[in-house]
């Protein structure tokens, strides 16, 4: 089945006999026992929600895997995820993460004794490595420098040295990236991004291929209790019937802005792994089957950069991704303000670093709005 439909028709189970196009939205925090001993299968909406199962049965289809687990948050999806660990566990991470999962990482997690290190390559990750070495997580495309990072050979590192191997799938999601045919263990995603697709809804997965992984994160999420609201579950789940179309189309956008933005003297760099240029090209055409509508660039100055975020019209100055809303981001100041400055710098994110999240407004807007925005 392509995979636009398997959007629409992931969910093979029914949960009503109406006939029902629509998933209902199943309001009940709990649910009667036929019998002494007996289940309907749902007992507690933290452990299970039909709405929720529908969405979490149609996500581990999109991804290829066995199962999926809701979360209210992707960072509820992480936290239950660092659950799986005990303190003295050691963790590599791919060195250019989303910022909240770093504050979670450096902030809470080490505070519970798991240790972490970071990488930017396979051969660098492998380096890392101890007897400690339970797990490497990893972001590709990263967020926010777009650097893509070949998951098949870091794959087989983990599988060499049997450790669990996370990827965070945000940003391509299974539409235009596999990770589990590329060995990953486990598939992470902040579905308030892409997957809901509308900027109106938070929700978080993991998802899996494994019934031991599967049980062990489902007694830690019920248990934790970072479940979905089953009305939030009802947008996900129509938010991702149209993940396709708005995929193809947030892509051939960013293209168009992508050559436009090369044109600009204002405009000192473009960080998009669809130009022949990025020095991650040929991984991500053999490992992707799309680049994905997410853009960064440098401009010449910080002036340069707020006048932007304080000129965009039709572009929002607001944090999040891939919504129907363009969105262009600061991330020194947002979505990586808690990284110290020396690992910002380090890393690229100063204050000429924009970052782009193209929406679906058509092309010749958002590029006047950037036009008008830069003051030509
Ligand atoms: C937003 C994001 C997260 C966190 O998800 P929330 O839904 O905001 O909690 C994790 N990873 C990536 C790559 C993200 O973009």
């Amino acid at each position: 089945m392509d995979i636009s439909t398997t959007c629409i028709h992931g969910c093979k189970k029914k949960f009503d006999t109406t006939g029902s196009v629509a998933t209902p939205i199943f309001a009940s925090a709990t649910f009667a026992h036929p019998g002494v001993g007996q289940s309907t299968g749902f007992d507690y909406s933290r452990s299970l929600n039909p709405t929720n199962v529908h969405l979490e049965d149609t996500v581990a289809a999109l991804e290829g895997g066995t199962d999926a687990i809701s979360f209210s948050s992707g960072m509820a999806a992480v936290s239950t995820l660092m659950e799986l660990f005990s303190p003295g566990d050691h963790i590599i991470a791919s060195d250019d993460l989303y910022g909240g999962t770093f504050r979670l990482f450096e902030r809470v997690s080490h505070k519970n004794g798991v240790n972490f290190s970071y990488a930017a390559t396979p051969k660098d990750m492998e380096k890392e490595i101890s007897k400690s070495t339970k797990a490497i997580f990893l972001e590709t495309p990263s967020n926010p420098m777009m650097h893509v990072i070949d998951i098949a050979a870091v794959a087989e590192i983990a599988k060499k040295h049997n450790l669990l191997f996370i990827v965070d799938n945000t940003f391509l999601t299974p539409y235009f990236q596999k990770p589990f045919s590329l060995g990953a263990d486990i598939v992470l995603h902040s579905g308030t991004k892409y997957l809901g697709g509308h900027n109106d809804t938070l929700s978080g997965f993991l998802v899996v291929k494994n019934d031991e992984l599967l049980e062990k994160l489902r007694f830690i999420a019920k248990t934790t209790g970072g479940c979905l609201s089953p009305f939030d579950a009802f947008l996900i789940i129509r938010g991702i019937k149209t993940l396709a179309i708005r995929m193809e189309r947030g892509q051939e956008t960013a293209q168009k802005i992508v050559n436009w933005l090369l044109e600009q003297s204002a405009v000192k760099k473009v960080y998009y792994p669809g130009l022949k240029e990025h020095p991650d090209y040929e991984i991500s055409k053999r490992q992707t089957s799309g680049f994905g509508g997410m853009i960064s660039f440098s401009v010449q100055n910080e002036q340069t950069a707020i006048k932007i975020l304080e000129s965009v019209k039709v572009i929002k100055y607001a944090e999040s991704l891939g919504g129907v809303e363009s969105l262009i981001t600061y991330p020194m100041l947002q979505t990586h303000a808690d990284l110290p400055e020396s690992d910002r710098r380090a890393r690229g994110i100063d204050e000429c670093l924009l970052r782009l999240s193209v929406g679906l407004e058509a092309a010749d807007d958002l590029i006047s709005d950037l036009k008008q925005a830069l003051g030509n």
